[in-house]
C-alpha cells in the first residue's frame, strides 16, 4: 500500500534547484523598478509638482487636491506603461498581513456604454506606491467614518510623529539645528521552507500554519550543523530569486543565512524608516510565499511550525536618529555625543520599565505564545539587556553628583566627565541572545517579536512609550531651569534620578532560566503567561493615558481593538483544536486501529499453528502491543471528546475576553495529552501505515 506520504516523499527528493538569472547585469540596474519613487516622480511628474511633493516629504505635511491629482497623473501613466490594468488600496488591517481589493483603471468616458477611459484620481494617493503583478498598490490608512483607527498604519503614523516630536526637542538642549528625528527599523525575518508536497499532506500546516502532531525527529539541531551552514541548492535557488524580487521593490536585502533549526532560514534587508522598513516587511513577507511556489516550497511564517527545535522571531532592530546624521542610540567619538547618547538611552530604559508589560503585549499572538511563556521557551518577561560596559558608565553616573558628571568644554558644550563611554564599545557588546530587549552597540533590538506579526504593533507601543517618556523628561528638565537649576545640572539630576528608578528593568544574566523568572516577579516586572490576560495591558492606566496624551489611540480604540485581539486569539485556538480532533479521530486512530488488526490477526494465525504454550511465547511481544495501541487509542478518544465538551462551554460564553481566557485555560490543554498519546503512536505504528509526513521529512527533505 503506498500512502500519499510516500508518494510525496518521493517527489519531494527528486525535485531539483531551478535556474535563477540575474534581472539585470548588476542590482542598481534594477533596483526599485516597481516602485514609484525619484527616479520615476522625476520622469513623470513637472518640476512645479516634484518641488511640491518634495515639501509635503521633508514637513510631512498633506498633499492638497490639486497637487495630488497631478501625482496620480503621472502615476497611472508610469504604472500603466509597466503593465498596470488595476489599482487596490494596500492597507494593513488588524488580522495578518495585508489586505487589498483590485479595481481596475477603467471608467465610461461619458454615459454608461460610450466607451471607456483609465482613470485613476489624487484622492486614490498615497505615499511609496509600488506595482505587484499587474496592480497598482497604494499603502493606505484604514480609519472608520467618525475617525477611528481599524489599522495598524493610522496609529504607526502618529506614534512616528510622537516620537519625532519629543525626540526632536530633547536634542535641542544639545544641539538646537535639529529639525527632524527617525525611528529606525531593520527587521530579521525568520522563516521556515518545507516541500510542497509534503506540506499539503499535513491538513495541520494547510490549516493552522503548524503541526499539532508529530513525534521529534532522532536528530534535530542537536548538532546545530544547521546553523550558518552551507544553504541547500534548492534553497539557495528561491533565496536568490526572492532577493531579485526584493530589489525590484526597493528592498534592500543585506544577509540571507541558515538559522538554528534544520530548515530554517533568515532574511535581513538594511534598516530604513519605520513606516517604509515596515511596508516592506510586508511585502517581503507576501512575494516570499509567491517565490516560494515556484521553487515547490511553502513559506512558514508561523513562530512555532515545530515543536522540539527552535522557533522563528522577527528580531526588530530600532533606533533613533537626527536629520542632521546623528544617531541618538550611537554612543558616539566625543564626550558630547555620550551625554546625549546617554539621555536617549536612560529614557528608553524608563520608557520599557513602566510599560513593560505593555510591550510584552504589543508582541503577543495565540501563535507567538509559543515562543515566549510556554513550555520550550523563555519566559514571558521583557528586560532590557545593556552589557557591562554601558551599566558600568550608568552605574557610575548614578555614584557621581552633577559637577563629576557633566563637564562643560571650552565652547560651553556639555559633555560627559567621569563616566566616559570606552570608544571600543560598538564593536564589543555582549552578545546576549536570551533577552527579549537587547542594546546591540548602536540600537536596541526588541526580539520578542513574532515571526509573522506586523511589525507596526511592537513599533507602535515602543515609538509612544519612549515619546511619552521623552516629553516627561523634558517637562521634568524645563521645571528644574525655570526653578533655577543649570541645565547641565537640571539634565543630570533627571538621568540620575531615572537610572535608580528603572533599575528592574535591567537584566544582563540568563532570561531564559527558572531563578530570573522568580527575580522578575520580586522586582514587580509583568510576569503575566497566559496571552488573553496579556492583552489586558493595553486598558490599564498607565497605557490609556499614555497613548491618548500622545493622540495616538483613544480609550475606545484600544478597547476596541482589544476585542479584536481575543476573538482572533480564540478562533485560532478553535481552528486548531478542530484541525486537531480531525487528525485524532481520522487519521491517527484508524492507522493504529489497522495495525492493531494486523498484529491481532498474526496472534490468531499463531495459535492455529503453535501449541498454547509455544503460541503465547510467540505472540507476547505483539499482544504487549496491541493492548498499548488500545490504551493510546483510548486516552486520545477521551481527551478529544473532553476537549469538544470545553468548546462547546467556551462557545456559549459572550464576552469576547472571558471566551478567549476560557480557550486558554479550558480548551489548550486538551492539546498537549493528545499530542503526547498521538505521538507515542507515531512510534508504535508501522512506518509504512502512518499517513502523516513525519518530522525527519518535514525538516531534511529540501
Ligand atoms: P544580528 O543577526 O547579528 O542581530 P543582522 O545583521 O542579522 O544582525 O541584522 C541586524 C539588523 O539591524 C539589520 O537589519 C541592520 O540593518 C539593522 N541595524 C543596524 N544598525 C541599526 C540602527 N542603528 N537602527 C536600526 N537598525 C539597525
Ligand atoms: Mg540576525
Amino acid at each position: 500500500m503506498s500512502t500519499l506520504r510516500f508518494q510525496v516523499v518521493s517527489e519531494a527528493f527528486k525535485k531539483k534547484a531551478l535556474a535563477v538569472t540575474a534581472p539585470g547585469a548588476c542590482t542598481s540596474e534594477y533596483f526599485g523598478k516597481y516602485v514609484f519613487g525619484k527616479e520615476q516622480m522625476s520622469k513623470y511628474l513637472s518640476k512645479e509638482t516634484l518641488k511640491v511633493i518634495q515639501d509635503v516629504i521633508d514637513g510631512g505635511k498633506a498633499l492638497d487636491r490639486e497637487i495630488a491629482n497631478h501625482v496620480a497623473a503621472g502615476m497611472k501613466m508610469w504604472a500603466m506603461e509597466m503593465g498596470a490594468t488595476h489599482y487596490t488600496h494596500w492597507f494593513q488591517p488588524l488580522t495578518e498581513g495585508t489586505a487589498e481589493k483590485h479595481d481596475s483603471f477603467i471608467e465610461y468616458a461619458g454615459a454608461p456604454g460610450e466607451g471607456i477611459i483609465e482613470e485613476f484620481s489624487g484622492k486614490l494617493l498615497a505615499q511609496q506606491d509600488f506595482i505587484v503583478d499587474d496592480t497598482l498598490c497604494i499603502p493606505t490608512v484604514f480609519v472608520s467614518y467618525t475617525g477611528e483607527a481599524l489599522d495598524y498604519k493610522t496609529p504607526l503614523l502618529k506614534a512616528l510623529n510622537a516620537v519625532d516630536k519629543a525626540a526632536t526637542e530633547v536634542c535641542h538642549y544639545f544641539d538646537p539645528s535639529v529639525k527632524k528625528v527617525y525611528s529606525y527599523l531593520g527587521w530579521e525575518q525568520e522563516y521556515f521552507l518545507v516541500d510542497e508536497g509534503l506540506y499539503a499532506a499535513r491538513p495541520d500546516l494547510l490549516l493552522t500554519g503548524r503541526t499539532l502532531l508529530g513525534h521529534e525527529s532522532a536528530k534535530n539541531q542537536q548538532l546545530e550543523d544547521h546553523y550558518f551552514g552551507a544553504i541547500p541548492a534548492r534553497v539557495q535557488a528561491f533565496m536568490k530569486e526572492l532577493e531579485f524580487e526584493a530589489y525590484k521593490y526597493g528592498i534592500p536585502c543585506k544577509t540571507r543565512h541558515n538559522e538554528v533549526a534544520p530548515n530554517q532560514f533568515e532574511l535581513a534587508p538594511i534598516f530604513g524608516e519605520t513606516n517604509l522598513a515596515n511596508d516592506q516587511n510586508l511585502l517581503i513577507m507576501s512575494i516570499m510565499h509567491r517565490v516560494a511556489r515556484k521553487h515547490g516550497f511553502r513559506v512558514l511564517l508561523h513562530e512555532k511550525p515545530f515543536a522540539g527545535v527552535n522557533g522563528s522571531g522577527k528580531h526588530n532592530n530600532w533606533s533613533l536618529g537626527t536629520d542632521t546624521g546623528v544617531g541618538l542610540l550611537t554612543p558616539g567619538k566625543t564626550p558630547e555625543d555620550n551625554l546625549q547618547f546617554v539621555t536617549f538611552l536612560v529614557n528608553i530604559l524608563m520608557a520599557v520599565y513602566k510599560h513593560n508589560g505593555l510591550l510584552k503585549a504589543s508582541i503577543m499572538t495565540a501563535q507567538n505564545a509559543h515562543r515566549l511563556g510556554a513550555n520550550e521557551a523563555p519566559p514571558a518577561i521583557i528586560s532590557a539587556f545593556l552589557g557591562t560596559q554601558i551599566s558600568a558608565v550608568l552605574d557610575k553616573l548614578e555614584a557621581s553628583t552633577s559637577e563629576e558628571a557633566i563637564m562643560l568644554d571650552s565652547k560651553k558644550r556639555m559633555r560627559l566627565g567621569v563616566a566616559r563611554i570606552p570608544e571600543v564599545l560598538v564593536d564589543n557588546t555582549d552578545r546576549n541572545r536570551t533577552s527579549p530587549f537587547a542594546f546591540t552597540g548602536n540600537r536596541f533590538e526588541f526580539r520578542a517579536v513574532g515571526s509573522s506579526a506586523n511589525c507596526s504593533s511592537a513599533m507602535i507601543a515602543l515609538n509612544s512609550a519612549v515619546a511619552a517618556q521623552l516629553t516627561e523628561f523634558k517637562a521634568s528638565v524645563d521645571a528644574k531651569i525655570a526653578a533655577g537649576e543649570t541645565k547641565e545640572k537640571a539634565i543630570f539630576e533627571v538621568i540620575k534620578s531615572y537610572i535608580r528608578e528603572s533599575k528592574p528593568i535591567r537584566f544582563d544574566g540568563n532570561g531564559y532560566s527558572d531563578e530570573w523568572k522568580a527575580e522578575a516577579a520580586k522586582r514587580g516586572l509583568d510576569c503575566e503567561t497566559s496571552a488573553p490576560l496579556i492583552f489586558d495591558a493595553y486598558t490599564s492606566k498607565s497605557s490609556i493615558d499614555m497613548f491618548s496624551s500622545l493622540g495616538v489611540f483613544t480609550e475606545k480604540e484600544l478597547e476596541a481593538r482589544n476585542e479584536v485581539k481575543w476573538e482572533t486569539y480564540t478562533k485560532k485556538i478553535q481552528i486548531e483544536a478542530r484541525v486537531l480532533g480531525d487528525l485524532a479521530l481520522n487519521h491517527i486512530i484508524p492507522v493504529a486501529t489497522r495495525y492493531q488488526s494486523l498484529l491481532l490477526d498474526n496472534v490468531y494465525k499463531v495459535t492455529k499453528i503453535y501449541d498454547k504454550e509455544k503460541a503465547e511465547k510467540l505472540s507476547a511481544q505483539d499482544s504487549a502491543i496491541i493492548e498499548k495501541l488500545a490504551d493510546l487509542i483510548d486516552k486520545i478518544e477521551v481527551n478529544v471528546q473532553k476537549m469538544v465538551e470545553a468548546r462547546k462551554v467556551a462557545n456559549r460564553i459572550t464576552s469576547e475576553r472571558e471566551k478567549a481566557i476560557a480557550y486558554h485555560d479550558t480548551v489548550l490543554p486538551f492539546f498537549d495529552v493528545i499530542r503526547y498519546n498521538a505521538d507515542k503512536l507515531e512510534m508504535i505504528v508501522d512506518d509504512e501505515m502512518w499517513t502523516l509526513p513525519k518530522y525527519r521529512e518535514l525538516l531534511f527533505i529540501r
